[in-house]
């Protein structure tokens, strides 16, 4: 096991990391902007390093600043958590070239389901049913209506080095096509640094279904299940929960063993989530991969039994996964409601000072947060202050347990989705398991 590991991160999943690291004994560096100086990542971390101004390019993106960070600490391995630079294929490069472990998977793995036609392209030829689209939608000749039509309306065009639900757009009728294009085109270039988009078929109200998988260095891979993501606001999850209400254990066992096949193909290790739409037919289709620790991984860690960042950290160790497929059990149903700092009509986002916190406890509730009472909540960085996640012996106890903890939760000074998810959990369709991609969206028209 690692002797010392720095994390490129902050808020919960830094203080995730730091959890798992203490139980495997393993000391930690946190990193930190110079906004996050009384942040509890550099409270309960063994060693930290200011790395920078408050804005997220200056500090937390700041490759040179990182591994600088790294070598003054001599730390054998960097853990990126989610966003910032985890699926950056050039800084996990840049870690192995400098002799640092980069908990995930190689570079070149990475670069490669970064690429979402590229990905799709891959995962097809692994046997994965994929969503009908285009490659690169490369000029925008006399063909492009035609190829559009091929693709049938409506479509949606997405940039091909996507992601966190951004550079999305629909297109219902040939006449907005080419206004949509160029659009998506230069709002992929601010977000992404590239203008490459594609398109693909528009499903209406699909459910977002999505496949966790563990893979070690010795060619072992497994899946814990899936997760169902369809609660969504601006095509972002708001509410996860394991198992989907949809997926019975055929299905389970018939799509895990593909997604186990396909990630062998790709010689896929460490972790990564293999994500899925769900068509009003059951159809099934590939959208994309993440490379990465996702926000909603506790979900899977409360019906499996398993710490998946504790895993994260023994496969980079080059340890053998300590189970096989027929190991992995599924015990019961978690919820995981995402606490914004946002107002919940709006979505706008609600930076401040938390003047009153007191999370909710009691049988089956377990929060991964950073935030505390005087916790000011930075227009820096994401909005996300607390997870709430509820397990039950099934949904239905999972629910009831949800919805007193949420009762329960105090955040004050600051507006939060609280009241939104209440809304949302009690609603007779969400209670009943039916729902899609576009709950949300009706729920508020
Ligand atoms: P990102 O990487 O930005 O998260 P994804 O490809 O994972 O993008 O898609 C995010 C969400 O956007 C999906 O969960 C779904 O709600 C919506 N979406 C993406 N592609 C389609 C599609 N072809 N049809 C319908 N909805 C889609």
């Amino acid at each position: 096991m690692f002797r010392k590991v720095l994390i490129a991160n902050r808020g919960e999943i830094a203080l995730r990391i730091i959890c798992a690291c203490k139980e495997l004994q393993v000391r930690t560096v946190a990193v930190y902007s110079e906004a996050d100086r009384h942040c509890v990542h550099v409270r309960f971390s063994d060693e930290a390093v200011c790395i920078g101004p408050a804005k997220s390019y200056e500090s937390y993106l700041n490759i040179p600043s990182i591994i600088s960070a790294a070598e003054i600490t001599n730390v054998d391995a960097i853990h990126p958590g989610y966003g910032y630079l985890a699926e950056s294929s050039y800084f996990a490069e840049v870690c192995e070239t400098c002799g640092i472990k980069f908990i995930g998977p190689p570079p070149a793995v990475i670069e490669l389901m970064g690429d979402k036609v590229l990905a799709k392209k891959k995962m097809c030829e692994a046997g994965l049913p994929i969503i009908p689209g285009t490659g690169i939608i490369k000029d925008t000749g006399a063909e492009l209506e035609g190829i559009a039509e091929e693709v049938g309306y409506p479509l949606i065009i997405k940039a091909v080095a996507g992601g966190g639900g951004r550079g999305m757009r629909v297109v219902t009728k040939s006449e907005q096509l080419r206004n949509a294009l160029a659009t998506a085109q230069s709002e992929a270039e601010s977000a992404f640094g590239s203008s490459d988009v594609y398109i693909e078929r528009y499903l209406d109200n699909p459910r977002h279904i999505e496949f966790q998988i563990l893979g070690d260095q010795h060619g072992n891979v497994v899946h814990l299940g899936e997760r169902e993501c369809s609660i969504q606001r601006r095509h972002q999850k708001l509410i996860e929960e394991s198992p989907s209400p949809i997926v019975s254990e055929e299905l389970r066992q018939d799509l895990g063993q593909r997604v186990v096949q396909a990630m062998k193909a790709i010689n896929y290790q460490n972790t990564g989530t293999v994500e899925f739409l769900f068509d009003q037919e059951d159809h099934y289709y590939f959208i994309e991969m993440n490379t990465r620790v996702q926000v909603e991984h506790p979900v899977t860690e409360m019906v499996t039994g398993l710490d998946i960042v504790k895993e994260q950290l023994r496969i980079a160790a080059g340890e053998k996964l300590g189970f096989a497929q027929q190991d992995v059990l599924f015990r019961g149903h978690s919820l995981e409601c995402r606490i914004n700092a946002e107002c919940p009509e709006t979505f706008a986002p609600s930076p401040g000072k938390i003047t009153a916190y007191h999370p909710p406890g009691g049988p089956g509730i377990r929060i991964d947060s950073a935030a505390y009472t005087d916790y000011v909540v930075s227009p820096h960085y994401d909005s996300l202050i607390a997870k709430l996640i509820a397990y039950g012996v099934n949904r239905q106890e999972a629910l009831a347990r949800l919805n007193r903890a949420l009762d329960l939760f105090v955040i004050e000074g600051i507006e939060t989705s609280i009241p939104l998810h209440k809304k949302i959990i009690n609603h007779p369709d969400f209670i009943k398991g039916q729902f899609g991609t576009s709950f949300l969206g009706q729920l508020r028209s």
